[in-house]
């Protein structure tokens, strides 16, 4: 057996317990991992919690991203010893999960751990970081550079929202950071925030087409915050849309497409394809700082997890969480 976060189905919801894990009961797979360091997501929030419907199979192990050393795989791209990341791809939903010391996937589903990183800085990446990147190539594809305006981020100070504030600032943009939490202000700047707004700017319903404020954006709250944002992008600008902490609607117009030629860049990571996955894994190993990664980062234990699923849907933790398995 080993340890891991169980979740049950209950009479009413489920429940989320940290237990042993039989080995017999771990799912098909072609690579059997131990994973070394797990992290917190908003989706993790939602799956421990049972707040919405995530989990899909029952007994499962929550956690949607692990890193980790293979142990064993009839696999032709992977070996023992070969360190490993994986990030989505149902882990959590239907695939017995990350919050474990031991995981059983598909070795399709692995990236390499880059060159030059820890499993512990993998995991500070994440879903939510890799998300970020995802993002921030989408802008890169739409032909946003520097020279363009300002980029907006909102949820700044949350998990995606500070690997793109760091990663965009890094890259050169004038990041504008949008964050419900005025007492992490300093913290923005640090990661490079060259503005710090208020999210109720940004939250309250207003005109299909407002002041043009930015180039671009990375929302990862959703709701009448993308419509805002949307109603104040430039001529000829983007929005990346990965999120949904504020809410799933989208109460906009098409005033900024028609009129203004902006764009909405759909983001998911979960099915992302392994080409563009290994890519932005890249692009990560490249242009993610690995002090002001260290400064978003907080680390928990096992034991700790159940506690923290509340406070991420809440939005009470602050950037990244790592999950020390072993
Ligand atoms: P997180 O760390 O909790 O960050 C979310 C941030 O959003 C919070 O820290 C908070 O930032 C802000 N926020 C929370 N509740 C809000 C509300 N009611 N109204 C406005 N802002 C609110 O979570 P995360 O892991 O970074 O994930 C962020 C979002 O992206 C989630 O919705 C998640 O489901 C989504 N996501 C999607 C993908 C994908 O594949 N598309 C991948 C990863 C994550 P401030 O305190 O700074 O305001």
């Amino acid at each position: 057996t080993f340890k891991a976060i169980r979740i049950d189905k209950a009479d009413k919801g489920t429940t989320a317990a940290l237990t042993q894990f039989d080995e017999a009961e771990l799912m098909d797979g072609d690579v059997t991992v131990a994973v070394e360091w797990s992290t917190v997501n908003y989706k993790d929030g939602l799956a421990v919690t049972g707040k919405s419907p995530v989990v899909r199979r029952f007994p499962m192990i929550a956690g949607v991203d692990f890193a980790g050393t293979v142990l064993e795989s009839s696999h032709p791209g992977w070996k023992a010893g070969d360190k490993v990341v994986s990030t989505g791809w149902g882990l959590s939903e239907t695939h017995l999960g990350a919050y474990a010391q031991k995981a059983r996937v598909k070795g399709d589903w692995l990236v390499r751990l880059p060159e030059g990183m820890t499993a512990r800085q993998a995991m500070a990446i994440g879903t939510a970081g890799f998300t970020a990147m995802l993002s921030v190539m989408a802008l890169e594809k739409h032909g946003l550079t520097p020279n363009n305006g300002p980029v907006v981020v909102t949820g700044a100070a949350g998990g995606v929202g500070s690997v793109a504030v760091a990663t965009l600032s890094k890259l050169g943009f004038h990041v504008i950071a949008s964050t419900g939490r005025a007492a992490e202000a300093d913290y923005l700047r640090g990661l490079g925030a060259a503005e710090v707004i208020d999210r109720n700017e940004l939250s309250a319903p207003g005109k299909p087409l407002a002041k043009e404020r930015w180039a671009g954006g990375i929302d990862s709250v959703g709701s009448t915050t993308l419509a805002n944002l949307l109603s104040m992008t430039k001529y000829g600008g983007a929005i990346a849309a990965c999120g949904l902490a504020g809410g799933m609607d989208l109460p906009s117009s098409v005033a900024p497409f028609i009129l203004r030629g902006v764009c909405l860049l759909g983001i998911d990571s979960v099915m992302c394809p392994l080409t563009p996955r290994k890519a932005a894994w890249a692009r990560i190993a490249k242009d993610v700082d690995h002090a002001k990664l260290a400064e978003m980062t907080t680390e928990i234990g096992l034991d700790e997890v159940i506690g923290a699923a509340p406070k991420i849907l809440a939005g009470q933790l602050r950037g990244r969480t790592v999950v020390k398995i072993s």
